[in-house]
């Protein structure tokens, strides 16, 4: 029998009997926990025992040898004085939870680094019991969690379902981890994030916001943070600048003949780029352009001269280079990007507070990167839930594996 717990590596619990289950490989262990008295769940104080388990429950355990451990146990019921009357306290497992710690942390330890279909190929478990499990532990560690120390946030919008669905997702920009998410991209769905996670004392602590063009997140984040200072979200900025030059070149191609289309194809993608990122045989493709299509030129004059912004370090000096900019970019005549000054207008005061806070949003950090990943990761019958699941399990603020006892955090 000791032999038996030093092959499981089972030390808080003693086992009156076992059975090998050879046909199912299952090892059904009739268990107890290895203690005095029995503790309230809630404040681990030893409590009144007020009656002795009947009924039998079980835990699906780690698998051994090829051998899925099952331990059997009746808990106690215990009366304590501040929670009232409640089920013991199990070493091996948090209250209500049908699998042990030992299998939520390896579940927890593999999905952070592989699919779930690859960790349930690896647990021998259904993929639905996987991440129904996951689930479990996730939901229940969120539970217990409250935001703490959130000074600069992030608000975007995620797609999920083959880019069907849309989901909300705040991040904590100073610690870059993702603290919530919810389903939809409405002003309804942020208004749940400040009403639900946030004290009034919490949202009045917020000093920076970070979020796209939307009219909807900005003016949620303006009524629930009286003294965020607001900053437009680079990434997008630029996304939007990007898709005003490449209108002029699908503007430019659907006015030219075969022949001529010829000569700018692969520029899209060339227009695109990052000038650090350009050969110099692309800066001549785009150099040339000057005489063969002035207008595409222009546009593309304009993008590259429009990144400098980003390199000012004073906010009146980058004003300045702003406002000329879109002077200048109006002269050119182009729609797309008279509509982008637009943007750059209604947005102005917002845009320039970058120069004082270099918001690395989400997508600098990398976090953006690894949501796609695990966006492809996540089994899909369970949509947003699992999708969110793997959000909080890669890249949230709690560290969840973490919440699993010590001394369980076995692989
Ligand atoms: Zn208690």
């Amino acid at each position: 029998m000791k032999l038996l717990l030093k092959i499981l590596r089972l030390k808080e619990l003693k086992i009156n009997g076992f059975e090998f289950r050879r046909r199912d490989k299952e090892l059904h262990l009739d268990v107890k926990p290895y203690k005095n008295g029995c503790r309230c769940p809630e404040c681990q104080r030893r409590c009144r025992i007020v009656r002795h388990g009947n009924e039998p429950r079980c835990w699906v355990d780690i698998t051994i040898i090829g051998m899925r451990v099952i331990l059997y146990y009746a808990p106690k019921e215990v009366e304590c004085p501040t929670h009232g009357r409640l089920q013991e306290e199990i070493p091996w497992a948090a209250a209500r939870a049908r699998s042990t710690y030992r299998l939520e942390y390896r579940i927890c330890a593999l999905c952070q680094i592989m699919t779930q279909k690859a960790a349930a190929g690896i647990l021998a478990l259904a993929t639905s019991t996987l991440s129904d499990a996951l689930h479990r532990i996730i939901t229940r560690v969120r539970a217990q969690h409250r935001i703490r120390g959130l000074v600069t946030l992030g608000v975007d919008e995620i797609s999920y379902c083959k880019g069907h669905k849309y989901a909300t997702i705040v991040y904590d920009l100073d610690r870059s981890c993702v603290v919530w998410v919810g389903k939809g991209k409405g002003r309804e769905t942020i208004d749940r994030f400040f009403r639900e996670c946030l004290s009034d004392g919490q949202k009045k602590r917020v000093q920076w916001a970070s979020c796209d063009m939307s009219r909807t997140y900005i003016q949620a984040i303006k009524d629930h943070c009286p003294n965020a200072t607001l900053v437009i979200d680079r990434f997008h900025l630029v996304k939007a600048l990007n898709e005003a030059v490449d209108e002029v070149r699908k503007e430019e191609w659907r006015k030219l003949g075969v022949d001529e289309r010829k000569a700018i194809k692969g520029l899209r993608w060339m227009l695109g780029m990052h000038a650090r990122n350009r050969t110099k045989g692309d800066t001549r493709f785009l150099n040339a352009l000057r005489n063969s299509n002035r207008r595409i030129h222009r546009a593309w004059v304009l993008k590259d001269e429009f990144d400098h912004f980003w390199s000012f370090r004073y906010p009146a000096a980058a004003e300045r280079f702003l406002k000329h900019w879109m002077t200048t970019a109006l002269k050119s005549r182009i729609p797309s990007l008279r509509d982008f000054v637009g943007t750059l207008k209604n947005h102005f005061d917002n845009i320039i507070t970058f120069i004082q806070r270099p918001l690395t949003n989400a997508v600098a950090e990398g976090i953006n990167r690894i949501i796609k990943i695990v966006k492809n990761r996540a089994s899909g019958f369970r949509g947003l839930e699992s999708f969110a699941d793997l959000i909080f399990l890669t890249v949230g603020d709690v560290n969840i594996p973490e919440q699993i006892p010590s001394g369980l955090r076995t692989l």
